[in-house]
């Protein structure tokens, strides 16, 4: 038996089993985030840890957050300083400007504050699908699913959905997975996939769930 020919997944066992497995391991996702305490402090490293890893948007955002702390101290500083403490993040010149962006329109639209909701959140410079729901979940405890590919891939591998794209990974697992554990399934499969079922050699032979999966696409299984 696994999970790809068992319909009946036990969720909670599951998310619980990677979570644990994620921070036993020191998962970054888990051990460097706990600075961040605001909406707009997890706003903003949300949009800085695109295609960068943890650990260096982590140095980043503790840089600029001993200069910025709201929207209004993003207005104030000049592009080219950002820039300058960006350098580290992928694309920092480009995040630059985004970060800039998003603050005007913080300001101008929503009285400075991190909206609540999703048609509000992806009206922002530099938030999309995932970023939306991770802020939903992470900054203001609702349920939601931020998909990235830690949660595709590994989603895909373990033979509990079968899709080809993370939009269509959102709407499988919404389908699927109960309300109640939706802000949990993110940090969990990242922080997974941070450790173990990582996107080069998953580490299959120490893996919590070996004997459930059905390691889909994972070449030499
Ligand atoms: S057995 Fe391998 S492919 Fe399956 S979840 Fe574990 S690490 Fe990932």
């Amino acid at each position: 038996m696994n999970l790809e020919n068992h319909p009946e997944v036990d969720w909670k066992y599951l998310i619980k089993t990677i979570e644990k497995e994620a921070i036993s391991r020191n998962a970054p996702v888990f051990t460097l985030k706990n600075f961040l305490k605001t909406p707009f402090q997890i706003l903003v490293f949300a949009i800085l840890s695109s295609r960068t890893r943890d650990e260096q948007t982590v140095e980043v955002t503790k840089r600029l957050f001993q200069r910025v702390n709201s929207p209004e101290d993003l207005l104030k500083m000049d592009v080219s300083e950002l820039e300058e403490i960006l350098r580290g993040v992928g694309f920092y010149r480009v995040k630059a400007r985004t970060l800039k962006s998003m603050a005007e329109k913080l300001v101008d639209e929503f009285n400075s504050e991190v909206p609540r909701n999703f048609d509000d959140l992806i009206k922002l410079p530099g938030v999309g699908r995932k970023v939306a729901n991770i802020i939903l979940a992470d900054a203001f405890n609702k349920a939601a699913i931020g998909v990235d590919t830690h949660v595709h891939r590994i989603s895909n591998r373990l033979g509990l959905i079968s899709t080809k794209k993370p939009e269509e990974t959102e709407e499988e697992l919404r389908r699927i997975v109960p309300k109640g554990l939706w802000n949990r399934v993110n940090k969990a499969f990242v922080g997974f996939g941070q450790t173990v079922c990582r996107p080069q050699k998953p580490l299959c032979s120490q893996c919590p769930l070996e004997r459930l999966c059905p390691k889909i696409g994972v070449s030499g299984r």
